[in-house]
């Protein structure tokens, strides 16, 4: 996502897509409830919380239609989040179960207090971490961080070790 339109990104949703031309999009509601926790001043600690969303059928395509707020139990750095596990958990069985199981876990959303994010080593551990201890039906999981001037986003195979980022734009 460009710099240009993080203003009124809110408003539309965000669109990634990988290679195969299949998209990931993000809801504007979950998109402004992530952008509200962007780390602009100098002391904000980070913030994060689950993906949850559409799988597409027919197609490669995932929606994100709501992320999880930060909860009191979380543990927040200027450098660092750790997600609590006990309200998030509830939170997915709960959407589960209210959309006739078509709100799906899909991934995991933090911050940084990076212009432009990239995954840390604790990150690409974590995720490796989640993929693999994670119940997921589809294939992979995807991974958000909110910087101060993009959003960027990478997805993580089960089985795999190295995420791959995805594409911010229409196509
Ligand atoms: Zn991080």
């Amino acid at each position: 996502m460009s710099e240009l339109s993080m203003s009124a990104m809110g408003d539309v949703g965000a669109v990634f897509h990988r290679p195969d031309k299949s998209l990931i999009k993000v809801g504007s509601a979950p998109l402004q409830e992530m952008l509200r926790h962007r780390q602009v001043s100098q002391t904000e600690p980070e913030a994060g919380g689950v993906l949850l969303g559409r799988l597409i059928e027919c197609t490669w395509d995932v929606v994100v239609d709501e992320v999880t707020a930060p909860g009191h139990r979380d543990r927040r750095w200027r450098h660092g989040f750790f997600r609590s596990r006990g309200r998030a958990q509830r939170r997915i069985r709960e959407a589960w179960i209210e959309s006739q199981q078509t709100r799906n876990y899909l991934g995991e959303w933090h911050t940084h207090p990076q212009d432009h994010p990239v995954p840390s080593k604790v990150d690409l551990a974590d995720w490796a971490r989640i993929v693999a201890k994670s119940r997921f039906e589809q294939d992979s999981l995807i991974f958000l961080i909110v910087g101060r001037k993009s959003v960027e986003a990478w997805e993580l195979h089960k089985g795999g070790i190295l995420p791959f980022r995805l594409i911010p734009g229409w196509d």
